[in-house]
């Protein structure tokens, strides 16, 4: 697929139009299938701008990779903790003071809550990536 932006000559609407090949773009508007998504109109030219593949680009690649990366490392570091969701800092709390046995936890906490074990010194730490509670997995 190739995606074109396209401009109505009309109204100056700019929109994107999906094609399979550059002649299926042509045979369409040349047979007035092409049409501006606002007016209607059918004078339609390609936007002066280059066409796109559709194709997600090297940079894109890149990132999604990487948080692909980050997300199995998180995983690792999870397989050996419990979740404990919102009462993390409750919990924490109570591990740092003694009151529970120690053990890796991981759940939520709010700014303002992990600021305040931060300050009571309780050893936590923000995970890189966001979590799904256990449960709401697809
Ligand atoms: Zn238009």
């Amino acid at each position: 697929m190739i995606v074109f932006d396209l401009r109505c000559i009309e109204g100056g609407e700019v929109f994107e139009g999906w094609f399979s090949s550059t002649s299926d773009y042509q045979g369409q508007l040349e047979r007035g299938l092409v049409q501006c998504p606002v007016c209607g109109s059918a004078q339609v030219e390609k936007a002066p701008m280059a066409p796109r593949v559709g194709r997600s680009t090297a940079a894109e690649d890149g990132v999604r990779a990487k948080l692909a990366e980050m997300a199995a490392i998180q995983q690792k570091l999870l397989s050996n903790s419990e979740y404990v969701g919102e009462q993390l800092p409750e919990t924490a709390r109570a591990m740092h003071l003694g009151e529970v046995e120690k053990k890796a936890v991981h759940g939520q906490a709010s700014v303002a809550e992990a600021k305040a074990l931060i300050d009571e010194g309780v050893p936590i730490m923000p995970l890189p990536l966001p979590i799904v509670p256990p449960g709401q997995v697809n």
